[in-house]
């Protein structure tokens, strides 16, 4: 959008920071990790000697201070998209204190054959570990006729994926119409839902899932953890009971489907005991992708301030051995794909995207024996598969 945007404005766009007068940096402060690596990418960029300009989360957030020091970026916060062209004429940069912007703006598509389409802005959920509703402000949707002219746009432009994003997809009020009608667009496209909040998920929408080609059975659905004391203090709005009931129910409705998840180890409070309780369930479900974070203390989030803080140290350790089982689990579940023939979409002349992986977080197929056309669909056989390493042809 900030590019479509800077294009119309009459600029002219480059990647090569070289050539630039301006160095357009789109920024996610969300924890001290992100924060960390856009000080490591500003000492790289401020070696071009251009104007560096820090775009959304990094002027949006009032705590990420040791950003919104640097005294040679401009900061321009994600409401004050439609000012951007003016600001850079301008030399200027924009806090806003509003969280009410909403876009319903042209795109330019930088990540073919996928796009990304958000649903909405920002998050009234509050879980307690999470700044996203102090960052973003709080939830508001565009309508669904603002978002299916989107998806129809790029759907014409060629796209072969349509993800589906928001800080909380499951919650759009008019999420089962809005999927129907977006899958009735003809043309040859995947879509793909990512970020299910398990609170959130109808009966209705897994049926939809179900039987709408379009729509792929991968769930991705965050629960942070499984210990009812755990969720209660992370206001996760759900309990143990209901997270294994929803996979159990999505596991027998859809054989096939994908389950990705991402879990939080030692969130203020967690016992030895929460978190065998984490290890059972991750053995219980077998994730087919599992993200692991350890807790990171983010003010003004409530659990910032909670007591029993967990150290450091043992968030690693928890962490570490989290990912270790997960492994053991990877290396068994994805030998059922080996001599499978599945659904594909070319990226490269030699490298695909199967149905089951989800682009930039799932990692890529290597194809042997053939050229691929970029951006077709391809059925291919499965023929190298150990961990999260696959190859077809
Ligand atoms: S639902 Fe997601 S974005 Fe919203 S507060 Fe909870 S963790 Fe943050």
């Amino acid at each position: 959008m900030a590019m479509a945007l800077l294009g119309r404005a009459g600029n002219m766009l480059t990647t090569l920071p070289e050539e630039s007068d301006l160095i357009f940096v789109t920024t996610c402060t969300f924890l001290k990790d992100a924060r960390r690596e856009l000080l490591r990418r500003y000492d790289v960029l401020k070696r071009f000697g251009k104007r560096i300009l820090f775009f959304g989360c990094a002027a949006d957030q009032e705590t990420a201070t040791e950003i919104r020091g640097l005294k040679d970026v401009l900061f321009v916060g994600a409401s004050c998209l439609n000012s951007l062209p003016d600001l850079i004429r301008r030399k200027e940069g924009l806090f806003s204190g509003k969280k009410d912007f909403l876009y319903s703006h042209p795109r330019v598509l930088s990540t073919f054959p996928h796009a990304y389409l958000k649903l909405s802005e920002g998050c009234s959920n509050f879980c307690s570990y999470c700044t996203i509703p102090f960052i973003r402000g709080r939830y508001r949707e565009r309508s669904p006729d603002s978002v299916l002219r989107e998806a129809r746009q790029i759907a014409d432009m060629g796209i072969r994926e349509i993800v589906l994003v928001s800080h909380d997809l499951a919650g759009y009020t008019e999420m089962e119409s809005l999927l129907k009608k977006i899958a009735g667009i003809k043309s040859d496209f995947w879509i793909r839902l990512l970020y299910l909040h398990p609170a959130h998920i109808k009966r209705s929408l897994l049926t939809l899932i179900k039987n709408e080609k379009k729509i792929l059975p991968y769930f991705d659905i965050p629960v942070q953890h499984i210990s009812d004391p755990v969720l209660a203090r992370m206001r996760r709005k759900t309990t143990e009971k209901n997270i294994y009931a929803l996979f159990e129910r999505i596991k027998k409705e859809i054989p096939e489907a994908i389950l990705r998840t991402t879990l939080l180890t030692g969130f203020p409070g967690e016992t030895e005991k929460d978190f065998s309780k984490l290890i059972r369930f991750a053995g219980d479900l077998e994730f087919d992708y599992l993200g692991v974070f350890a807790y990171s203390r983010e003010y003004p989030a409530a659990a910032a301030s909670f007591p029993g803080q967990v150290s450091g140290k043992t968030k690693q350790e928890r962490k570490k051995k989290l990912l270790r089982f997960q492994e053991k689990i990877v290396l068994k579940k994805n030998r059922r794909w080996l001599n499978k023939t599945v659904r594909t979409l070319a990226l490269k002349k030699n490298r695909c995207r199967t149905w089951f992986q989800a682009p930039e977080i799932d990692g890529e197929t290597a194809v042997e024996g053939r050229l691929l056309k970029p951006g077709n669909f391809y059925k291919l056989r499965i023929t190298f598969a150990r961990g999260y390493e696959l190859a077809a042809e």
